[in-house]
């Protein structure tokens, strides 16, 4: 290995360029560098593959002293280590994982001032004699990447992290840069008082991933809807993540995946660290492999051919969405990203919600970002818009203030028509009502469309007003409704019992007529009668 001899230190285009071999910066890079090479703290938002990395990297090579990098995870250091030790800078990382030797070795380094960038986890930095060692040092500069693990109200808290507010008051004229892709608004404020940057500036990235194409449908044949998927992008290279709400689910997926004859496998938190190992190499290496996995699966993944993102349930937050799939087409090319989802997701979601332990405070936090999802699932005008407004974005917008179709996301490339809907809901609630709330949606949508099953004959339910109501609508229309009225939160799908329906106090304005509410013509109607009790 050479080392980095600092024969450019203090400017960063000849370090951008001569280290690491770009020939310019990208976004908000130049303006956050120089920030912080003049001593400057700050936060900085940018998506995954935002190039997030060169923001803390640049400037530790420009400022004197060694650059202190915070990072969660061994594997990320590892990896990052390893690319700047390629490119000739002297790099090292200290984690608990390292035998003593090895962890001996590094800090005799960096007391001889031969490392110009060290990544350190969060619980070795804080430790008391870490800080006071680095007290005796020159540093550039402190990164603390993955700045979310700090934050209470995301997915990610991490109780080592809370320790980093030290920093502030230990080395007050030392830079600090935080970074991270969560951009939720709460998140970031909760990390810039937690650091200690509230007075110091947010550098947001551009957050649109414009080559990602979008796209939601509820989820009526899973397996139909991701063959569909795999015959569509049959032909390119690279790979495709399912994301899957359950472990059970993502070993069942890869099943029958595999049985289709594709290279799948599946990654969950359930794994040993030999599978898990096994699962990212295979995955890093394979022609088109798919990875079916749980949110488990994430951090560290650095194929940028990943072509297709799927997910089979309803993601938790407009947050975690945008992460998983921002993974597809870091290499600039057109990837796809697919969420199927039913009312039995948004059902559950919020009785996960509601029954959780969390505070009430967080739990509103929940609640809303849920909710946000939810619009986003169901929406009838550009998604990628609502999205980039979940980030503080704003998307471009004519004169009127009306947000320029994205072009490519589904409702962009073929508007959903809308029509009154309140008859339907009218007549599917009261069908609710009058079989006894005791039903899922199968059997509702028999009664409506006046369809003489054996349940239907054996709870007499041909002998209701509403049976045979519905003969206009098609199944999929009607489930259709059902789910849309339990978006709407009017209808509630008993998800610990049969997934029974059970209207709410938000039904009432519907059935009296005090209230309008417009639904979206199903796109998808699938030919026949299905049977099924998915909304
Ligand atoms: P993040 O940490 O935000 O997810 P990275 O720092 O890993 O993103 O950068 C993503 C990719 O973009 C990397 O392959 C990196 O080399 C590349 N990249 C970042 N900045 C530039 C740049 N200015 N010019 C060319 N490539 C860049
Ligand atoms: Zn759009």
């Amino acid at each position: 290995d050479m080392p980095y001899d600092g024969r450019f230190a203090g400017d960063p285009d000849h370090v951008l360029q001569r280290v690491f071999g770009h020939d310019g910066f990208r976004g908000r890079q130049e303006e956050v560098v120089r920030h912080v090479v003049a001593g400057g703290s700050g936060l900085v938002l940018m998506p995954t593959g935002g190039g997030k990395s060169l923001c803390y990297q640049v400037p530790a090579l420009c400022r004197p002293g060694v650059g202190v990098v915070v990072s969660p995870l061994i594997a990320l250091m590892e990896d990052q280590v390893a690319a700047l030790r390629q490119q000739g800078v002297a790099a090292a990382a200290l984690h608990s994982d390292l035998p003593e030797g090895e962890a001996r070795r590094i800090l005799g380094d960096l007391h001889e001032g031969a490392l110009k960038l060290l990544y350190v986890s969060p619980e070795r930095l804080t430790l008391e004699g870490m800080l006071s060692r680095l007290d005796m040092l020159p540093i550039a500069m402190f990164a603390v990447d993955e700045a979310h693990c700090v934050s209470q109200w995301g997915h990610h808290f991490r109780p080592e992290y809370r320790g980093l507010g030290v920093l502030s008051a230990r080395f007050p004229r030392t830079p600090r840069l935080a970074l991270t892709a969560t951009a939720d608004p709460r998140t970031v404020e909760d990390i810039r008082a937690q650091l200690g940057l509230a007075e110091d500036p947010v550098f947001r990235g551009g957050f649109d991933r414009p080559n990602i194409r979008i796209e939601a449908r509820p989820r009526e044949q899973e397996r139909a809807q991701l063959r569909t998927l795999l015959r569509e992008t049959a032909g390119q290279a690279g790979a495709g993540i399912v994301y899957c709400g359950s472990r059970a689910r993502t070993e069942q997926t890869a099943e029958w995946l595999r049985a289709d004859g594709q290279d799948a496998l599946a990654f969950h938190a359930g794994m040993d660290a030999g599978a898990k190992r096994d699962a990212h190499r295979r995955f890093s290496r394979g022609d088109s492999v798919i990875m079916c996995a749980t949110i488990a699966f994430g951090m560290g993944i650095d194929r940028p051919d990943v072509r297709w993102v799927v997910h089979l349930d309803l993601p938790r937050s407009p947050e975690s969405w945008y992460q998983e799939i921002g993974r597809a087409g870091r290499d600039g090319l057109p990837a796809r990203a697919l969420l199927l989802y039913g009312a039995g997701d948004i059902a559950l979601a919020r009785h996960r919600v509601e029954e959780s332990p969390a505070a009430p405070e967080q739990k509103r936090i929940e609640r809303q970002r849920l909710e946000a999802m939810v619009a986003i699932a169901e929406a009838a005008t550009c998604r990628r818009a609502l999205l980039l407004r979940c980030f503080g974005e704003e998307p471009p917008s004519d004169a009127n203030g009306v947000a320029v179709p994205c072009g490519n996301c589904d409702v962009c490339l073929a508007p959903p028509s809308l029509f009154d809907g309140t008859v339907a809901a009218q007549k599917l609630l009261s069908a609710v009502l009058r079989t006894g709330r005791r039903f899922g949606v199968a059997h509702v949508v028999d009664v409506l469309r006046g369809r003489l099953t054996e349940k239907v004959a054996q709870f007499a339910h041909d002998r209701l007003p509403t049976f045979g109501v519905g003969k206009d609508l098609s199944d999929a229309a009607w489930r259709g409704v059902a789910r849309q009225l339990v978006a709407h939160g009017a209808l509630d799908v008993a998800v610990e019992n049969h997934g029974e329906l059970v209207p709410t106090e938000a039904a009432r304005p519907i059935l009296r007529g005090e209230q309008k509410i417009m639904l979206r013509a199903e796109i998808a109607r699938p030919t026949g009668p299905q049977r099924s009790d998915r909304v």
